[in-house]
């Protein structure tokens, strides 16, 4: 399998070597200097994410430092981008830090566009988010010119960004001003993906950022840690926060996934998937590689369009972030189950699509995951007329997106036919869903992950879901464990101290 992102990252650091050893220097020299000013209160700003799920960006501010964490876009909102017009965000280039949780777009899509606004500082992020950031930014900027859109930077504010990164392991207490510490612990969502702590002052505060996570064990990873020496305000994801928001259990998800396959392939369809290319298409190619070994699927190709393939070499390149059993079968190069022959990449564009839906039953695991652009849009206009095949959901649908009307009912879609005019098309296939492979913690693993904290934290403000998942979790937290809770609007600013 080839890793060429990684390779490329890589190369691109080694040569910036010199400019990147000046750039290190300067940085460490400006934390490690002494606090100028006690530490007597800290803030944080909400620049998006709240009552919404899209545009993830906060402010965490001292006396004497800011840090902006993670910098997104909202899928299927394009125009709607993170308030970094702020006071609190301003003046860009005088920020602190950056710290990024993890690679997907609705937190890192708009992180270069700082460095054309003239930040020239430091982004701290885990090594697997830094090349999988890098993949998922450049797939933006390409996407956004194949749909006749102008992205907001170009590639080489990518360049930028990387040559700014310092990248951290999780557990390793790093200084990143002079009156805060960095730790990150695994947050089991994605490849890379981080819970972030923050130790503010000499002792005087702790805000834990929770960056999406999922609380429970996966097929690739160990669940989320929330093993803090101190906690007193939690910033938490709650995209399954409503009361009924459970997910089935996985063996429960996996049964349903396999029948609806069968039925499928028995009435000689074919199953379209739209996926993420970081995080549902490697739990689902694990799920599917097993079950056609164990014959509860008919060996039948999996083709995975978009960057599925060159985000699943980067996990193969960091065996250290995933579980246990996985990294070994991964460091076997004939056990390695993401090399399995069934897994087909789609390198030869329209024609090859075309082929494919003519062809015989088979599985196509599609970018974008929320069906707002992409390769899956073509995959509706070969396939979405013909009544034997099916398109599941696996993944979060957020408000706003083609993926979550197509969920809730709707059948008639325009369709933007090669950048003419547009038309409609009548999806006649069949649309289900299945829970229980998303990426985020049900309202059970919200919930739990609160509970198992010791210590609790004495506020938490819920953010990262729709306006009733916020205010649902926060009455929940707030009954259950009697600590303070909110559901911030965008641009409301909180003061612990
Ligand atoms: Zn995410
Ligand atoms: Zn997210």
């Amino acid at each position: 399998m080839e890793s060429s992102t990684v390779d490329n990252v890589r190369n691109f650091l080694m040569q910036e070597r010199d400019e990147r050893r000046e750039f290190l220097e300067r940085v460490g020299d400006q934390i490690h200097q002494e606090p100028t000013q006690d530490t007597e209160w800290v803030r944080v700003t909400t620049l998006g994410c709240c009552r919404e799920v899209g545009r993830a960006s906060f402010i965490l501010s001292t006396p004497e430092t800011r840090i902006l964490i993670d910098c997104g876009d909202k899928p299927g909102a394009e125009g709607e981008v993170p308030y970094l017009q702020l006071p609190e965000a301003n003046p860009i280039a005088d920020l602190d830090a950056v710290v990024l949780t993890h690679a997907h777009l609705d937190h890192s899509a708009l992180l270069p566009l700082l460095f054309k606004y003239g930040y020239d500082g430091p982004v701290y992020t885990t090594q697997a988010t830094r090349d999988l950031m890098g993949l998922l930014q450049l797939d933006y900027l390409d996407v956004a010119a194949k749909e006749g859109r102008t992205p907001p930077y170009e590639s080489e504010m990518v360049r930028e960004e990387l040559k700014h990164t310092i990248t951290v392991d999780y557990g390793n207490v790093t200084d990143i001003a002079p009156d805060i510490k960095l730790t990150f612990h695994n947050a089991g969502h994605i490849l890379g993906s981080a819970v972030a702590h923050f130790h503010v002052g000499d002792g005087f505060h702790n805000v834990v950022f929770s960056g999406d996570v999922h609380y429970t064990d996966t097929r690739l990873f160990n669940g989320a840690s929330n093993d803090f020496p101190r906690v007193e305000s939690l910033i938490m994801e709650s995209t399954y926060g409503r009361r009924n928001d459970y997910q089935t259990d996985q063996e429960d998800s996996e049964r349903k996934l396999t029948e609806l396959i069968n039925d499928t392939y028995k009435q000689n369809g074919k199953v379209v998937i739209p996926a993420f290319a970081v995080g549902r298409s490697q739990e689902l190619m694990l799920v599917l590689e097993e079950a056609m070994r164990e014959n509860r699927l008919p060996t039948i190709p999996i083709y995975l369009d978009g960057m599925i393939r060159e985000a699943t070499a980067i996990h193969t390149a960091y065996p250290e972030f995933l579980r246990d059993g996985l990294r070994q079968r991964i460091l076997h190069e004939d056990e390695n189950p993401f090399l399995a022959e069934q897994f087909q990449q789609v390198d030869g564009g329209q024609e090859m699509r075309e082929d494919i839906a003519g062809g015989e039953p088979c599985i196509i695991l599609s970018t974008s995951g929320m069906v707002t652009g992409g390769p899956i849009m073509s995959w509706l206009e070969l396939l979405g007329s013909d009544p034997k095949n099916t398109l599941i959901f696996v993944g979060y649908q957020a408000q706003g997106t083609l993926g979550r009307r197509i969920q809730s009912g709707r059948r008639e879609i325009p369709f933007n036919d090669r950048g003419s005019r547009s038309e409609q098309l009548t999806l006649r296939f069949d649309v289900e869903s299945v829970s229980g492979f998303s990426g985020h913690a049900d309202r059970n693993g919200l919930e739990n992950f609160v509970r198992t904290m010791n210590p609790r934290p004495e506020r938490v403000l819920c953010v990262h879901g729709d306006e009733s998942s916020t205010d649902q979790l926060s009455s929940g937290l707030y009954q259950e464990f009697n600590i303070r809770t909110h559901a911030p609007k965008n641009m409301e600013t909180f003061r612990f101290d």
